[in-house]
């Protein structure tokens, strides 16, 4: 047999959307309507969000950085200040604590869930520290009781960083309606799309309206938070803000998104569980360890290569599955071994589980718009060349 041969005619990527004619003509409704930007679309959109998570506000943004930048402002984050996070992530959940001119401090992840650990979190709280952002990696739920206990014991606000988990559970409770803020973005690869869009959500009114600011300029026509009023077209501005403002075009299509959420979620789950079936007993490969009171939302299957017992490395076994076509990626690569980081004075060796993870994962395709016979070529490509690669 030839070991390179492509499983499949067509390259199958990681992951990508799922459009339908109901998404399109929803947009194509709003561009015949009144509103382009921010309007009526993007508070209904809010709203369907806040009840889908079970929060009481959600306030929409640009994207999922931008949302974070908010949350970021909104709990005060400023010059001096430490803001605790994983290494395990993209970059957007440390970069949102530069935004604001505090540091971020990363604390390593826990060998078993990929997620940061409470006891490595404990070790890095300094007087300094003003808040936690957890990172539900793969949408798998960090340890947010944990995390909760920590924050109450040194009053600390916690943001949660859910760009993998809209749908995800823990201990029966949705992500989204647990924390001071939490974070979810609509970008093409994640759980629902509006092309470009992400939000916060909340049980706090006071966040919920510096959000609502920060997104549009610092600016309110809210006559009691104003010194003067001059008129009906009177506003002022409060502090320096964004325009970070969502559009109706993409809260249209976020909304028909939503609608298929679950959905989406169950065909995740589907090929999750025919990959790990498939695995589980595969030597050389670790699939994804499962908290029993945790639902996760799978937005990343990731398998960890057991290098002991593999002839290559990440390298050569990720090349060898896209030389047949199979759309394999790496999350992440620690944030702080980044060269802005490594130039801000990180240094190598910070979080050695992250550190040794990184050279251990290959994420494997996996989107609700992929079949069944999509996940079976993938399962066929894996075991054929961890196969080739084993000793
Ligand atoms: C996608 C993502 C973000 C940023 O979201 P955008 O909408 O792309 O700005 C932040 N954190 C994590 C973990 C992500 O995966």
């Amino acid at each position: 047999m030839d070991q390179n041969r492509a499983i499949r005619e067509t390259f199958l990527p990681y992951g990508r959307q799922w459009i339908d004619q109901e998404d399109i003509d929803a947009v194509v409704n709003v561009l015949k309507g009144d509103f382009l930007t921010t309007g009526p679309y993007v508070t209904k959109f809010e709203q369907e969000l806040a009840d889908f998570v079970g929060a009481k506000y959600a306030v929409t943004f640009s994207n999922g950085t931008a949302a974070l930048h908010g949350a970021c402002y909104a709990a005060g984050i400023g010059a001096g200040d430490e803001v605790i996070t994983s290494p395990l992530t993209f970059a957007a959940s440390a970069n949102c604590i530069l935004y604001q001119g505090g540091k971020p401090i990363f604390a390593d992840i826990d060998e078993q869930t990929y997620n940061i650990n409470p006891k490595e979190i404990e070790q890095k709280i300094t007087d300094k520290t003003k808040a936690i952002i957890p990172v539900h990696f793969t949408g798998q739920p960090s340890a947010l009781d944990e995390i909760h206990d920590l924050a109450k014991k040194h009053q600390l606000i916690i943001i949660e960083d859910a760009a993998h988990a809209l749908g995800a559970e823990y201990k029966r409770r949705k992500i989204g309606s647990i924390s001071d803020m939490t974070m979810f973005s609509f970008h093409p690869v994640k759980h629902i799309t509006a092309g470009e869009g992400g939000v916060i959500t909340t049980n706090n009114k006071v966040y919920y309206e510096k959000l609502i600011q920060f997104r549009s300029h610092g600016i309110t026509r809210d006559p009691n938070m104003m010194k003067e009023n001059h008129g009906p077209w009177y506003y002022e501005m409060l502090f320096l803000g964004y325009n970070y403002r969502l559009t109706d075009i993409q809260a249209a299509l976020g909304s028909s998104q939503l609608k298929k959420a679950d959905k989406f979620l169950a065909l995740r789950m589907n090929y999750a569980s025919m990959y790990n079936e498939a695995f589980k007993n595969t030597s050389g490969i670790t699939i994804p360890f499962q908290q029993t009171n945790c639902q996760s939302s799978w937005h990343l299957y990731v398998l960890r290569l057991e290098r002991d017992k593999l002839t290559g490395n990440r390298k050569e076994i990720l090349q060898a599955l896209i030389n047949k076509n199979i759309g394999v990626n790496v999350h992440y690569i620690p944030v702080y071994l980044l060269p802005y980081y490594q130039e801000l004075g990180y240094k190598q060796g910070l979080c050695p589980q992250a550190e040794k993870l990184y050279e251990q994962v290959i994420t494997l395709p996996l989107f609700p718009a992929m079949t069944e016979n999509d996940v079976s070529d993938v399962i066929e490509a894996v075991k054929e060349v961890i196969n080739t690669y084993s000793n």
